[in-house]
């Protein structure tokens, strides 16, 4: 799908040394500000998906306007999986790596009814590392994880790779080379 989807490519921006040295920073705001662009955003992604999805769990923060679009989309409801410290009642937390120490995911605990059917969305997917944890809550609180949804992919970074060794069908609108 990577080819046919350079007109939505074409309004990623690239920041380069962004947060730090070295980071080749893909900037989706451009996309997302876009009136025709992000509506072809939404509408693609929304297409690669086969079957029902019960619940979208969009990851924070990103993941939330594009996971909302979708969800709405698709009649699905929205699960918001978000930074740890954030929501207020009963939750489950996963920490992950980062290139420098850790961070965390939660979700609340009721938040999926055993065995809805569950779609994963963010909006760029590097080592990995934030979907994995976030597929590890949706496992961990019943939901059947159907698979991931992303605008970009950093192949090179592996995430991706480990997702689909997981089993998790993951799909991305792009890929840029590097990290
Ligand atoms: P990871 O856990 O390594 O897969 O990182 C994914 C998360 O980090 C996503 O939520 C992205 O928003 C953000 N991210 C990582 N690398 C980049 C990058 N080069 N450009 C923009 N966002 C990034």
């Amino acid at each position: 799908m990577t080819s046919a989807n350079d007109d939505l490519k074409a309004l990623v921006r690239t920041i380069p040394d962004f947060p730090k040295p070295g980071i080749q920073f893909r900037d989706l705001t451009t996309l997302l500000l876009d009136a025709a662009g992000f509506r072809a955003t939404i509408d693609r992604l929304v297409a690669s998906v086969d079957g029902k999805v019960d619940l979208v769990a969009a990851i924070d923060a990103r993941g939330f306007a594009i996971g909302g679009a979708m969800a709405r989309e698709m009649s699905a409801g929205l699960l918001l999986v978000r930074k740890d410290g954030k929501l207020p009642g009963n939750t489950i937390a996963e920490d992950y790596v980062l290139e420098y120490g850790t961070d965390r995911l939660a979700m609340h605990v009721d938040a999926i009814a055993s065995g809805n059917r569950v779609l994963l969305v963010d909006d760029l997917i590097a080592t990995g590392g934030t979907a994995l944890a976030a597929a590890r809550l949706v496992e961990r609180a019943g939901g059947q994880l159907i698979g991931a949804r992303f605008i970009i992919d950093l192949p090179d970074l592996g995430g991706s790779a480990k997702l689909r060794d997981k089993g998790i069908e993951a799909m991305s609108l792009m890929e840029f080379p590097g990290g």
